[in-house]
């Protein structure tokens, strides 16, 4: 694991400000039915090493999603700003959120199964589908 700088980012208004710091120099893609139907595509996320610091936190509002996830979202303006999984131990940060996403690579997809044909990212990324995804989760407790 190499050591990350801090990054800023915000959501859409500017209601909702935050500072953390990535786990890797990496964004994953989800492309689950819940991400898509959230976001309108794929999920975009970068997994925090710890949770991120929040200012206008009064306008965070969340959204238990699933048994094991919460989405967190800006209130005003809709932006989505977090998944949280503590089951797992994971807290990602969307990607299109931060204010610099220079120095990050896309190298993970999950749910490729889940996938519609419509689209494709053309990057050479690790490929996980539903059970693969799930499979690594359960042999590694503690992980993302
Ligand atoms: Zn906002
Ligand atoms: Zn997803």
């Amino acid at each position: 694991m190499s050591q990350q700088h801090e990054r800023s980012g915000r959501c859409l208004c500017g209601s909702v400000r935050f500072t953390f710091t990535p786990a890797e120099a990496e964004i994953d893609a989800c492309h689950c039915g819940m991400c898509r139907h959230w976001g309108g595509g794929p999920g975009l996320s970068i997994k925090a090493a710890g949770e991120p610091v929040v200012q206008g936190r009064e306008d965070v509002a969340t959204y238990k999603s699933s048994e094991w996830g919460e989405r967190f979202f800006c209130r005003v303006c809709g932006s989505h700003l977090f998944y949280s999984a503590p089951s797992v131990g994971y807290f990602g940060v969307s990607a299109g959120a931060l204010d610099d996403l220079s120095g990050l690579a896309l190298t993970t997809e999950i749910f490729v199964d889940r996938k519609p044909d419509a689209y494709s990212f053309a990057n050479a990324t690790a490929k996980l589908t539903e059970a693969e995804f799930f499979a690594m989760i359960a042999s590694s407790p503690g992980k993302e």
